[in-house]
């Protein structure tokens, strides 16, 4: 049986160098968390999970609480969780939910249902007894200033993607999408992907997330968690775009760059992805500026956590 092993990312952008150590800090910290539970003899699934959710937690990251807001001004989040079985489960545009990773697992383990939006997803999460609060205690200082900033300063009041994603004058944009892709010892595969979507969306807006095979993909040859345009990866279905490399035979660091090659080649999209294959082989590649990766050993001093467009 292969080592257990994850790999975790905290987003992907153009994430400036006075936050590069809080990211470093928290992707690390998430993907320990994550291989303590693999080490312990844990599920895929569970390691993928608590990675999440630790990120979920951490204010650093766009995802659970410190998310990004949406033009109204809340956090609304999506989340999926898959296994190499082709379970899934997946949430979107639930508000007030404090872990939506949670909530994607208990769409996948209590449901006959793969995605669940809006007030529906909510009550789901109530009847499970998840932690719900006032939407508002979401919502951290530096995102709201952020906020107030972007729509000071446009009159449209429109986030623009394609020159926001490489923009250094909003360098959170988009950014900061937390995922994980594990392999536990058992030969287990599991992915887990959350995030507060792309700032000053339309509310009610679902990103790539929460796609199965946009945004998250797992099946027997990998786990594969992307980062970025949202709509830029669920326009190539960029997950299983990178997936179907793997079962082509493709390596995975091949399988992670000839994906975001795909991206930039059809639509000169700008988003990334990490990747986890059956045989532990991790991978990631980005047409970002920056993506930021977490994984057990340590990584190169002069990165500090973060690889543009490489791969390990
Ligand atoms: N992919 C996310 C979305 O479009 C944003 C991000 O990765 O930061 O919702």
């Amino acid at each position: 049986m292969p080592k257990p092993t994850i790999i975790v990312h905290g987003g992907a952008g153009s994430i400036q160098p006075y936050i590069w150590q809080e990211f470093r800090d928290g992707s690390h910290a998430a993907a320990k968390v994550g291989q303590q539970v693999l080490d312990t003899g844990g599920q895929a699934l569970d390691a993928a999970i608590a990675a999440v959710r630790y990120m979920e937690d951490d204010i650093a990251f766009n995802a659970g609480t410190g998310s990004a807001l949406n033009r109204e001004g809340t956090v609304e989040c999506d989340a999926l969780v898959m296994t190499d079985d082709l379970q899934c489960g997946a949430v979107a545009s639930v508000l007030g939910v404090r872990n939506p990773v949670e909530l994607a697992r208990v769409v996948l383990e209590h449901t006959p249902h793969l995605l669940i939006v809006g007030e529906g997803a909510v009550r789901l999460a109530r009847a499970h007894q998840l932690a719900l609060c006032d939407p508002a205690e979401m919502i951290v200082e530096r995102r709201l200033a952020r906020y107030m900033q972007m729509v000071q300063t446009r009159a449209d009041f429109e986030f623009d993607p394609e020159k926001d994603a490489t923009d250094d004058v909003l360098p959170d944009a988009p950014s900061d999408t937390v995922g994980a892709c594990a392999l536990d010892s058992r030969g287990r595969l599991a992915v887990a992907s959350s995030t507060g979507g792309m700032a000053l969306k339309l509310p009610g807006r679902a990103g790539d997330t929460p796609i199965i095979g946009g945004g998250s993909y797992c099946g027997p040859a990998g786990a594969v968690s992307c980062t970025g345009h949202g709509e830029a990866a669920m326009r190539v279905c960029l997950a299983k775009y990178a997936y179907d490399l793997l079962v082509q035979g493709a390596s995975a660091a091949e399988a992670t760059r000839r994906a975001i090659d795909h991206l930039v080649a059809s639509i000169d999209g700008r988003a990334g992805l990490i990747l986890v294959d059956r045989a532990g082989n991790r991978a990631w590649a980005t047409s970002t500026r920056r993506i930021s990766i977490g994984i057990v050993e340590s990584l190169p001093e002069d990165n500090h956590g973060f690889m543009p467009k490489a791969q390990p």
